[in-house]
This record gives C-alpha cells, structure tokens and sequence, in this order.
C-alpha cells in the first residue's frame, strides 16, 4: 500500500492552554489527515514571545497526548527556524517574488480599499520604494492580490 502525500498540520500559539475550539481544529485536522492515509504534524507558532505563557507548549503537548493525539514525526518549533525562514525570504527576494515595502499602516489605510479581511494592498511600492524611503516590510508578487508579513 502507498503512503498518501497528504500531510494534515496543527500549529497552536503558546499563548496560553488548548481549549475547546483548538482542540476542535485539532480533532478536524487529525481525522482529516488520518482519513487520507496521510501524516499529521505538529508545529508550535512560538513567534510571540510576549505573549507566550510560560510552560503552555508541553501543556499543549500533554493535552494532546492526553486525548490520544499521535503526530508523525519532531514537533516543530518556529522560534527555532529563523535560519530557514530568513533564506527562504532571500530566495523569494532574488527571484523578484517578494518586495520591499515603504508603506506605514496610516499610508496604507488612507489608500487601500477594505477588503473582507481588512485593508487591500494597493501595490504602491510593487514598482520600488520612492526615493529616500526604506522598507519596513515584505510582500508577495502575485497576480491577483498581495499578502504581506511583519
Ligand atoms: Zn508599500
């Protein structure tokens, strides 16, 4: 029997202990993945650390175990990965896939549209920062729309 490429994720914030919504997603996201024959990871969104609570990733850990969780293979820890993270943003960089931002949130807001999520990019620097300007952010080159990360 081949095993199935599909790999189903939870990815909980050490913000605090699991509660019930989490551990629905959980059980969503397990059943999903086990049900396509495929691998269930787990990865700590640890990037926050003022708002982490002390001593809640093994607690989610535990809870986890607790109620019959079994992962495939390490638990991922993003504050652990900046090497990766860092090299796959000079690559998107090199490839002209990702772009400097000049623009503050005020700027942005004065000219974006909003969208169901919030204000749309208006693409004002996707041609370069004006002169004198620096970026304080990166952004995706897409066709239809631009995501961006702080
Ligand atoms: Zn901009």
């Amino acid at each position: 029997m081949s095993k199935s490429s599909y790999r189903g994720r939870f990815a909980p914030s050490p913000t605090g202990l699991l509660h019930a919504g989490s551990l629905s997603t959980a059980v969503g996201s397990y059943l999903e993945a086990r049900s396509r024959g495929g691998q269930w990871l787990l990865r700590m969104e640890d990037l926050d650390p003022p708002r982490e609570m002390p001593g809640a990733a093994d607690a989610i850990l535990r809870t986890l175990e607790a109620f019959g969780f079994e992962w495939d293979g390490e638990v991922v820890y993003q504050s652990r990965r900046h090497d990766l993270y860092r090299e796959a943003l000079r690559q998107l960089i090199a490839s002209g896939h990702a772009y400097a931002c000049c623009c503050t949130r005020k700027e942005i807001a004065a000219t974006a549209r909003r969208g169901l999520d919030g204000y749309v990019y208006p693409g004002t620097c996707r041609k370069g920062c004006p002169d004198g300007r620096e970026g304080r952010a990166w952004r995706l080159r897409v066709e239809d729309g631009e995501w961006t990360t702080h």
